[in-house]
């Protein structure tokens, strides 16, 4: 599979002022930038001159990977935020009002959920959940909603959802479409080309990559993304760190290597697995036509087992694969069913988003589909009921 991530700059970047042509341009570290004089000073905060001043506002080295991201989401522009929440919290708060009404997709992101459910409630905006993979569904809700979140692939069940027949479907009824695009990353698709107004990350997972950096970011055309400049971000204040920037510059590096490696280990385990008896369903985009829009499938999938595979001796006999949420680092990850329904972010998840107890979802990392592979089986083994 290629993808078209051919810029060069984006990757070896060496950016053009770097000093004395560093490879790695150098984290411009610091809270504050000072004035040479008073005229300068007045010129910057008048607007006539814009330039960096405090970094909770403009930092070099935050800019540069918000330059890099909004070129890679084929966008004009981008803010960087401290986590994916950040960046969910300023996109949707800074779009809505008191009175307005939000439709989300159902297997959404589980702390998107509790937002919608305690904030956006608490400031009397009404979110409604709509099966994403069903366009009659949501073209249905539309009438009268303000914004429409989507996350494709989405939580858990991982649908890949038809984004542009979804944002068409959107502006028709007047509502915005802000799109999660954290499980495909700019590398296997571009939502704003496909229609949306937003698209958001948790630079957290792929982007990042390497499992040391919590951020987030938010692309778009430019005057949405000078709104969340100007009005929203600097009073919200979830500002990325500049090393936390400098993290994710380095991560952006190899992230297309990277997304290929995801993507063809995960998909040939996908298919292994789907193959043994003992498995119920594979919840892996890549086994069915991706929808328009979609270039390839990443490492993040869920698989249901039947009842004789008892789930927690699976999980305890894993050793590549470790106990933990998250994802999109190198390292190979697995989340129970059971320990997600037990969150309680919806009482009724089980029956109304088909998430079962007898499923995981498991993060393909970087460690190599054999070796993965080798570790699933034996687990798999310890765990089958039937074969005791
Ligand atoms: C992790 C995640 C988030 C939240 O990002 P943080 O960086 O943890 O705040 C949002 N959306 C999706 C799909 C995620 O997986």
């Amino acid at each position: 599979m290629t993808q078209s991530y051919d810029d060069a700059r984006l990757i070896t970047a060496h950016d053009e002022e770097s000093i004395l042509s560093a490879v790695v341009p150098p984290i411009v570290q610091t809270s504050l930038f000072t004035f040479d004089s008073f005229d300068e000073m007045l010129a910057t905060y008048r607007g006539e001159i814009r330039r960096p001043v405090y970094s909770r506002g403009l930092n070099p080295t935050v800019r540069q990977f918000e330059e890099k991201i909004a070129r890679l989401e084929k966008t004009d522009d981008a803010i960087a935020f401290a986590s994916g929440m950040a960046a969910i919290s300023a996109a949707v708060l800074g779009n809505v009002s008191t009175g307005d009404r939000v439709l989300a997709i159902r297997n959404v992101y589980p702390d998107a959920f509790r937002l919608f459910g305690t904030h956006l409630a608490r400031m009397g905006i009404q979110v409604d959940y709509v099966d994403g993979t069903d366009p009659d569904a949501v073209a249905h809700a539309l009438p009268g909603a303000k914004l429409l979140y989507l996350e494709s692939a989405t939580s858990w069940m991982i649908e890949p959802l038809d984004i542009a027949r979804l944002s068409d479907a959107a502006r028709h009824h007047g509502a915005m479409t802000v799109v999660d695009n954290s499980w495909p990353t700019p590398v296997f698709q571009n939502p704003i080309t496909l229609g949306a107004d937003l698209v958001l990350h948790s630079a957290s997972k792929y982007i990042g990559g390497h499992s040391d950096v919590v951020a987030g970011v938010v692309a778009g055309p430019e005057a949405r993304i000078a709104h969340l400049r100007d009005e929203i971000y600097p009073y919200l204040g979830g500002r990325i760190a500049p090393m936390d920037a400098w993290l994710l510059l380095r991560g952006l590096r190899t992230l297309p290597l990277r997304m290929a490696a995801h993507q063809e280990s995960a998909l040939e385990i996908a298919r292994r697995l789907q193959d043994l008896d003992c498995v119920a369903k594979v919840m892996h985009p890549g086994l069915a036509p991706l929808p328009p829009g979609l270039r390839g499938t990443t490492g993040l999938f869920s698989v249901e087992f039947h009842d004789r595979i008892d789930i927690r001796s699976f999980c305890d006999a894993l050793k590549l694969f470790r106990l933990g949420v998250s994802w999109g680092g190198h390292e190979s990850l697995i989340v129970p069913g059971e320990v997600m329904l037990s969150q309680q972010a919806r009482p009724n998840a089980a029956r109304e988003f088909g998430i079962s107890a007898h499923s995981v979802r498991l993060h393909v990392g970087l460690e190599g589909t054999e070796a993965l592979w080798t570790d699933l089986k034996a687990a798999i083994s310890a765990a089958d009921k039937s074969a005791r």
